[in-house]
């Protein structure tokens, strides 16, 4: 059989952290994009009861109207249209729903514009998809962001879609007002629809841009794809419930699509997902963990000497520069000794697409200042 896909380069670590506290190894986890809090306890009872009502029946595929409806309300909350019959799709987390959105949307010939450094499943999904992804390099002196600058040289009569994912998985960039603004003007202007991975939105520190962002998003919204997800907002990971917004003529084809695939999401967790956004702001965690977490991250790695590092204004994760000091290593293999030798797991840059890099996610902070130490330590050590 042909081979399509490789195993992702993030769960090669997770796997290879198991293998080793399977052997009795103590390895603290700076690598999973998982919270460690659990979610709120009215979410956890919406479920319970959802399957002591004993109708968990199969739902139509676009799922159950309430929860669309409530979808719609956060979203019309943000400026933006959203009709719960046409315009929505709920799915099982967002990797579902940009596979879906891929597998009904893009044809052979088409080329799908992904920003490096990128979240490893964007390639596979695409290829599955039987279309082809064309890597932007980001620019180094913007946080490896791309704009309009870097996109013109990839351009074909090809070119399709475009993934962008902001805050981005896996430096923790977060695109301006003014960057996306000119980035959507220039994707509009090349007929080009943006796939919007905005899985990690609650994840923005600076709470002032969220309201900036949606503005300037809405006179785009007819070419964006919106993509969301319970998983880390709502520690809903294993929940597996996300959804995608979109003009009827977009997402009519993914509810078919859908149907094939998985037929709906899950109903008891559609029935939870309606509890936590009905009331967003409530059971939604708690962002100022998250600050100080990086904060804390922040202050450890400052005492590397020859360590660079990109802002991380979103998202659980720090990318830091290691090539100054590992001229002569790879990623992988620093990483594989942090974990072995250290005792700390994070992951290598080069499971993004972008070598030289390691990723350190903040998302579990159970053991966060132990894992920082020993990852200090074991950077400093060389
Ligand atoms: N996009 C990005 C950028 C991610 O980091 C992740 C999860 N790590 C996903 C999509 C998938 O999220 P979900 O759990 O909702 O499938």
């Amino acid at each position: 059989m042909k081979r399509l896909v490789e195993e992702s380069g993030t769960l090669a670590v997770f796997h290879q952290m198991n293998k080793l506290r399977a052997m009795g190894k103590d390895i603290v986890n700076l690598c999973v994009g998982e919270p460690d809090l659990p979610p709120a306890q009215d979410i956890e009872t919406a479920a319970v009861q959802a399957i002591q009502s004993h109708h968990l029946r199969y739902t139509p595929s676009e799922g159950i109207p309430e929860l669309r409806e409530a979808i719609a309300h956060v979203i019309q909350d943000e400026g933006w249209r959203a009709d719960e019959n046409r315009n929505l799709i709920i799915t099982a987390g967002a990797k579902p729903a940009l596979f879906t959105t891929l597998l009904a949307l893009v044809k052979k010939t088409d080329e799908v514009l992904v920003p490096v450094p990128y979240y490893p499943s964007y390639t596979p999904m695409i290829r599955f998809a039987c279309a082809k992804p064309v890597y932007i390099p980001g620019n180094p002196q913007n946080g490896y962001k791309t704009g309009p600058q870097e996109l013109k040289a990839y351009l074909t009569h090809h070119s399709r879609f475009f993934i962008l994912n902001s805050p981005v998985n896996p430096t923790g960039s977060v695109y301006s007002p003014d960057e996306l603004q000119e980035l959507l003007k220039f994707l509009q202007k090349n007929h080009i629809v943006c796939i919007l991975d905005d899985v990690y939105r609650h994840f923005i520190y600076d709470e002032t841009i969220k309201e900036d962002i949606s503005r300037i998003l809405k006179p785009f919204q007819r070419s964006i794809i919106l993509v969301r997800s319970l998983s880390k907002e709502f520690a809903m990971t294993g929940w597996r419930i996300g959804y995608a917004v979109a003009e009827e003529s977009l997402i009519t084809p993914m509810k078919t699509v859908q149907g094939h695939i998985i037929g709906n999401a899950q109903t008891a967790s559609q029935l939870a997902a309606l509890k936590a956004l009905q009331k967003p702001g409530k059971y939604a965690l708690p962002l100022h963990v998250f600050n100080s977490r990086r904060n804390d991250v922040m202050e450890a790695l400052h005492h590397v000497d020859h360590l660079s590092i990109i802002y991380p204004a979103g998202a659980f994760y720090v990318f830091a520069d290691i090539r100054r000091i590992h001229p002569k290593k790879n990623d992988v293999m620093v990483c594989s000794e942090l974990m072995e030798k250290s005792g700390v797991a994070v992951t290598p840059g080069s499971a993004f697409g972008l070598k030289g890099f390691i990723r350190i996610s903040y998302a579990d902070g159970s053991r966060l200042h132990e894992g920082l130490d020993r990852l200090v330590k074991g950077l400093s050590s060389r």
